[in-house]
């Protein structure tokens, strides 16, 4: 078990497979600590995703077992991500999905980058 109470590390997900070169990307950004690619289901008409290139299931694991190094070299490169998008003077949204609850899909841990348009409420109401 992962250290948040997800399952266990799957190293066959969709971002473990683009990380090794299985399945292709429209790369923006790729460094030592990080890779960002565009959304194949854009929500914005700027949505990319920044993952670390380390085995981390969440946000839980990534805080507990990253480095230093890798914990910097990640946001460094969400930061920069945005920057180079042209985002900073319009503004973005950051949103990061974990387990059921959160909606996660892919169980590695991954940052959303939104922008380009004015992106709405933080959290939707619940359905009725
Ligand atoms: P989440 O719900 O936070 O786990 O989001 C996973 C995101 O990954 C979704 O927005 C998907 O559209 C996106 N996604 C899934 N497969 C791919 C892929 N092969 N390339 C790019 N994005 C993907």
């Amino acid at each position: 078990m992962s250290i948040s109470g997800l399952p266990p590390y799957d190293p066959q997900n969709v971002f473990a497979r683009i990380l090794r070169g299985e399945i292709p990307c429209r790369r923006v950004h790729e460094d030592a600590f990080a890779l960002a690619f565009h959304d194949i289901n854009p929500q914005a008409p700027v949505h990319v995703l920044v993952i670390p290139k380390g085995a981390y299931v969440s946000n839980a694991d990534f805080a507990a077992g990253a480095t230093d190094a890798e914990i910097a070299g990640f946001w460094r490169a969400v930061g920069k991500v945005a920057r180079d998008l042209g985002l900073e003077a319009g503004g973005y949204r950051i949103l990061s999905n974990m387990g059921a609850d959160g909606g996660q899909e892919v169980p590695h841990f991954h940052v959303h980058i939104f922008g380009g348009r004015r992106i709405g409420r933080m959290v939707p109401r619940p359905e009725a």
